[in-house]
């Protein structure tokens, strides 16, 4: 399986990458902060609101995944730009890559804001749908004596 490492860099025209259609300059993924409250997964939501957009969970840690090809990925599936591309690509590894290793195995994999909102619903419970139309009922204050 490919590491998170290996989803934020491309890749080298060497060994496998021969055989590839250039699958690892097809998406780049970020590492996200953990979302731990109502707001962080708000922002989620937004990311997820945007097209070719997914998020997922490997290893604990969560990930912004964009699908959209490098703008140097040419017709033959090699680069472009070989001579001067960046150096995240230079230092790509086969070694488990998209093309060489296993099948994903992530923890939990939004493709949708639609996925990701029923989610908040399990998490957050059933008053969600207000929240999301900010229609959520303030909290009584206490009542003095
Ligand atoms: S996915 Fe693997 S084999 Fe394919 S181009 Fe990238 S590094 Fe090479
Ligand atoms: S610059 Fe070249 S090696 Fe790097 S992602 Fe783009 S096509 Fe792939």
């Amino acid at each position: 399986m490919a590491t998170k490492q290996s989803r934020l860099k491309a890749k080298t025209k060497t060994g496998s990458c021969h055989r590839c259609s250039g699958l690892c300059c097809r998406y780049f993924a970020l590492p996200i902060e953990t979302p731990t409250n109502w707001k962080d997964f708000d922002d989620m939501r937004w990311y997820l609101a945007h097209e070719n957009t997914s998020i997922f969970v490997e290893k604990g840690d969560w990930y912004l995944n964009v699908h959209n090809r490098c703008q140097y990925l040419a017709g033959d599936h090699r680069c472009a730009i070989y001579e001067i591309r960046p150096k995240i690509c230079r230092t790509y590894k086969t070694d488990d890559c998209d093309f060489t290793g296993d099948d994903y195995q992530y923890q939990m994999h939004f493709t949708s804001e639609e996925q990701l909102s029923k989610y908040m619903k399990i998490k957050f419970g059933e008053k969600v749908l207000d929240r999301l139309k900010g229609r959520a009922k303030p909290k009584r204050k206490a009542r003095s004596a």
